[in-house]
């Protein structure tokens, strides 16, 4: 059965007044380690071991003889052998004794197991707990029916491959790295079948994934990732920030964009077929005519998050959109967490974060001020799950 709020509430009040912000070793945790140090907040890494070099060696906070930090944003490093031993109890104990106030990203999700968090994980969130089990493919169509009943734009669905009769993408889990992408695109039940036979030929693909997969139009546009921020500790008005907008890096899809189009075609017709796996991320901005639309639809989705998956967004967010030739942007994903690509503006802050706060404001350090806001108000309960 899932955490009572009451429960994480009666946690969190426990708590020292300077908690310590932690989160899982990969993702976006050097932007969460930075923005907790910003923001005068000890940031804890769970590392896993073999993986944990990038945060225990090379991140690590380092002090000189009178206790200053020296170099370096990572203040403690809690190795364990795999990420899922964080929810073990006595790994849950060392977080409450130590006032940790867990940031949830992707690893997070994807390495412990969901009905561990929802069910037995008595550390606060510092964002929507309910809501990590939106990217579960088990939860996908209701995911959709979110974003329906949002009135947000998304791709629209093909009912099954004979349906294709323009560019789609068939999305569905890599066969073997189960946690990337065996995504391909057709414009034709022909295109699929083929593109499917070579795929399935070559285990990129499984059958049984296939069947399932979701089949969507192809949206021909740049990709726009707008990592937003909610707060629930001000009036609702003032609730919606837009921090920063990210695109990615995809391998191999980004090798072939640079090649030109002569060696393109000379490509084994096995290469032909692009990947989408996540490789690195670039930043962006956005013309300033298509902002407000930006800004309305992430007004619905924090709306119909609320109402679909109570208490809603708490802290980052972040819509994938593609924007079309009109300029208007369609979510073809979502992450109710701090998405994959905040990096780009770890330090630095982000462009429009910047303007909010009038100095560097990225999101990692956007979530240590909501920490910091909350503790000094008494009202850490608001922000947690
Ligand atoms: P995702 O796994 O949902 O983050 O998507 C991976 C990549 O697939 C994105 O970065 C886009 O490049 C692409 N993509 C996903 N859905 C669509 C769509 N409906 N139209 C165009 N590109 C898409």
């Amino acid at each position: 059965m899932a955490i009572a709020s009451d429960e994480i509430a009666r946690i969190v009040e426990r708590y020292p007044p300077v908690p310590a912000v932690g989160t899982i070793g990969s993702h976006s945790a050097i932007d969460v380690a930075d923005g907790a140090v910003a923001e005068g907040l000890a940031s804890v890494v769970i590392a896993q071991t073999g993986r944990d070099a990038t945060y225990a060696r090379y991140f690590r906070t380092l002090w000189d003889a009178h206790g200053a930090r020296r170099r370096g944003c990572v203040d403690e490093v809690w190795e364990y052998p795999k990420f899922a031993d964080i929810a073990a109890p006595e790994a849950q104990e060392r977080l409450r004794q130590r006032g940790v106030l867990f940031v949830p990203n992707r690893a997070f999700s994807s390495y412990v197991p969901l009905p561990a968090i929802e069910s037995d994980f008595r550390v606060p969130i510092v964002g929507s707990r309910a809501m990590l089990r939106i990217e579960e493919r088990s939860e996908r169509e209701n995911y959709y029916r979110l974003l329906e009943t949002a009135g947000i734009p998304s791709p629209r669905p093909f009912p099954g491959p004979e349906a294709i009769d323009r560019l789609a993408i068939v999305k569905l889990p890599h066969a073997r790295r189960r946690l990337e992408r065996g995504f391909f695109t057709a414009a034709s039940p022909e295109e699929y079948r083929a593109k499917s036979r070579a795929l399935l030929a070559r285990g990129t693909i499984a059958a049984d994934d296939l069947a399932a997969a979701r089949i969507e139009e192809y949206v021909l546009g740049p990709v726009f990732n707008f990592n937003f921020f909610f707060s629930p500790l001000g009036p609702r008005a003032e609730g919606l920030e837009l921090l920063g907008v990210d695109e990615r890096r995809e391998s191999n899809l980004d090798g072939m964009v640079r090649l030109p189009a002569a060696q393109q075609l000379e490509l084994s017709e096995s290469d032909r077929i692009p990947e989408y796996t996540v490789v690195g991320h670039g930043t962006l901005t956005v013309r300033e005519s298509i902002l407000e639309e930006v800004f309305r639809i992430g007004e619905q989705f924090v709306d119909a998050a609320r109402a679909r998956y109570p208490p809603g967004i708490l802290g980052p967010f972040c819509l994938q959109t593609c924007l079309d030739h009109d300029g208007h942007p369609t979510v073809f994903d979502v992450a109710a967490r701090i998405g994959g690509g905040t990096n780009i503006h770890l330090a630095l802050g982000h462009p429009y974060g910047n303007a909010l706060y009038r100095g560097p404001m990225s999101t990692g350090r956007r979530i240590a001020l909501e920490i910091r806001r909350a503790a000094a108000e008494g009202r850490l309960r608001e922000i947690v799950s």
